[in-house]
């Protein structure tokens, strides 16, 4: 909690959430502030697991004054600061438009959370987007403290197993350290009655951090202030509350005297754990060699990227599906700025992006079309009108020459161009004002520029009066699928032909390694279709496919080192055809009723 809120209040965000079950009760902005040095109040509301969803109308209020709802930016982040949080939790959240983050959080939550951040090292059950020690801002090593300097318990805000009060009872009373030597820390609302009068209590030190060098011994559990003290080079003892932080403190190898039962177990501690914990404590400096080791094997310090850096360069995408937005769809892939869901209810694979979108500028169809694609756009102008002659084709088996055709995304008109060869009377629109003019100017063909479905573009154009809407190569790219399909079957009138191609996910690079297909998938295509995909989502906004065509056939993909000359090269393209294997496809349908 500590960690995210000073992050929070570092970065250009007009408000966070924090969610933490380490809290009994939702704090007042206020309240925070006395807590944390320079932080400011209005822009961080905290709240609880446990707390009403009365409280997010606060926190919306924040955001209706900065942005309209759609554009979901300047951004809410919503941090779920928890050992272990469920996928109910995040939901109405979501059904807020708020995108959860998971910071540390080994629960069930984590196949539904578009981000998850690990930065307290240790095995999960699943990846993360990102990990590094770098996100914990840890402190350098210190010099060694005295041997027989003061000793630091510390369990958190929280601490069910009241292992503070029993730690300290014990070696005190059955190890014989001197009171003097003791300090606590203590969470504001904690009673300290029950510690012996000599020890120091310390309420929330918001130091801790720095104050850690001075201690010749650490008592606490697996978690950020034993990194802390990992980091500083201070020998480290944990006791751990679950088994969960047992089992990461076993396997990072940090000196442990393992799991307490917080429900059961005398006062203060077992028999065998003082055994245990004397043992320890008999050999610090042999403690100070281990947590040593242990900090030259998992700390990563990268003082230039941080949480502050991620988190003030995080866009944050909303939590729905873009095809039929439903909420927080199980995520089956991460990467360090994407994450991809597979959708259960409309099946389709979707991105979140958690980079600012693309923009298509003249820019696009230079040099980052060049290095997405290799060559240049102009260049590729008849090659690209090649590819028109079997799609008229296609087209031409629902639709008469002479027809209004509108090509939604004809960059510099290639499509166009072939389309009017053929007999259309074409029409493009483009988002790239400067490719809209080249098709107006040079090729002499009506466009409109904008960005579709966009409600200007849109009055811009005629209802009814296209008999034939094509998309190459740009559902993709709509992060709002479902408003998409829905204006262009508004567009269309009964009858009319939708053509569209886009990457197939169920071809040879799809099915040989889904996870690279989509490591190497475009930060702007933010639904991957299939086939089957395809089928469905025309269906549920009112057209019927007529016809679908595999294509991008590679041969080379199917066999290792097939040669474009050698015998296997035609079988394997004849696979390729026969297994509809190709990583591209097209679709050819007709509006058969109205989406309502
Ligand atoms: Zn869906």
């Amino acid at each position: 909690m500590r960690r995210a809120c000073e992050t929070v209040a570092k970065i250009d965000s007009p408000g966070a959430i924090i969610i933490d079950d380490s809290y009994p009760d939702a704090k007042e902005p206020r309240e925070w502030a006395r807590e944390i040095s320079g932080f400011p109040s209005s822009k961080v509301l905290s709240i609880t697991g446990a707390a009403p969803i009365a409280k997010i109308n606060s926190i919306l209020k924040i955001e209706s004054t900065t942005s309209a709802p759609q554009s979901h930016s300047p951004k809410i982040l919503a941090i779920f600061d928890q050992l272990r949080s469920s996928p109910a939790l995040l939901v109405p959240w979501a059904q807020q438009g708020i995108t959860p983050l998971l910071l540390d959080d080994s629960g069930p939550a984590r196949e539904v959370a578009p981000f998850v951040l690990d930065s307290i090292p240790g095995s999960r059950d699943s990846e993360a987007n990102q990990s590094s020690t770098s996100f914990l801002n840890l402190p350098s090593r210190s010099i060694a403290a005295n041997s027989e300097g003061p000793i630091l318990i510390s369990f958190g805000s929280d601490d069910p197993a009241k292992l503070s009060v029993r730690v300290a009872s014990g070696i005190i009373d059955e190890i014989g350290i001197a009171p003097s030597r003791v300090q606590v820390t203590l969470p504001n609302n904690a009673l300290e009655g029950s510690f012996h009068h000599e020890i120091d209590v310390l309420r929330n030190p918001s130091d801790l951090k720095t104050r850690l060098a001075r201690y010749s011994l650490l008592i606490c559990s697996y978690g950020l202030t034993a990194w802390e003290a990992i980091a500083a080079g201070i020998p480290v003892i944990t006791i751990e509350p679950t088994r969960y932080h047992a089992k990461l403190s076993r396997e990072m190898k940090i000196p442990s005297i393992g799991y307490i039962n917080p429900k059961r177990g005398p006062f203060p501690l077992p028999r065998r754990k003082i055994v245990q914990l004397r043992h320890l404590m008999n050999s610090l400096s042999e403690l100070r060699d281990i947590v040593h080791a242990i900090g030259d094997r998992h700390i990563v310090r990268t003082p230039d990227y941080g949480m502050v850096e991620l988190l003030s360069s995080l866009e944050v995408p909303p939590p729905c599906c873009c095809a039929c937005a439903k909420l927080l769809p199980p995520v089956i892939a991460r990467f360090s700025r994407k994450s991809y869901y597979r959708c259960p209810r409309c099946r389709v694979i979707g991105l979140y992006s958690f980079i600012p979108a693309p923009r298509y500028t003249s820019e696009y169809f230079g040099e980052q079309y060049r290095r997405q694609y290799g060559g240049s756009y102009l260049r590729d102008f008849e090659h690209i009108k090649s590819l028109a002659i079997p799609r008229l084709r296609n087209i031409s088996l629902r639709a008469k020459r002479g027809m209004n055709l509108l090509d939604i995304g004809c960059a510099y008109g290639p499509f166009l161009t072939a389309a009017r060869e053929a007999g259309y009377r074409p029409h493009g629109t483009d988002i790239s004002e400067e490719a809209v003019r080249y098709v107006r100017e040079q090729l002499g063909i009506r466009a409109q520029a904008g960005a579709f479905p966009n409600e200007e573009l849109i009055n811009a154009l005629p209802l009814k009066q296209y008999e034939i809407i094509t998309l190459w190569y740009i559902v993709e790219h709509f992060p709002n699928l479902k408003a998409a399909l829905r204006a262009v079957n508004q567009l269309l009138p009964m009858g009319g032909v939708l053509a569209l191609s886009t990457p197939n996910s169920r071809g040879i690079s799809g099915r040989r390694s889904l996870r690279k297909f989509l490591e190497n998938s475009p930060m702007d295509h933010y639904s991957v279709w299939s086939p089957g995909f395809a089928c469905r989502v025309l269906e549920k906004h009112g057209f019927k496919i007529y016809k679908t065509r595999i294509t991008g056939h590679h041969p080379e993909r199917m066999i290792p080192r097939v040669r474009s000359n050698g015998p296997f090269f035609k079988t394997a393209g004849l696979l390729s055809r026969l297994f509809r294997l190709g990583d591209t496809f097209e679709v050819y349908a007709t509006k058969e009723r109205e989406d309502v």
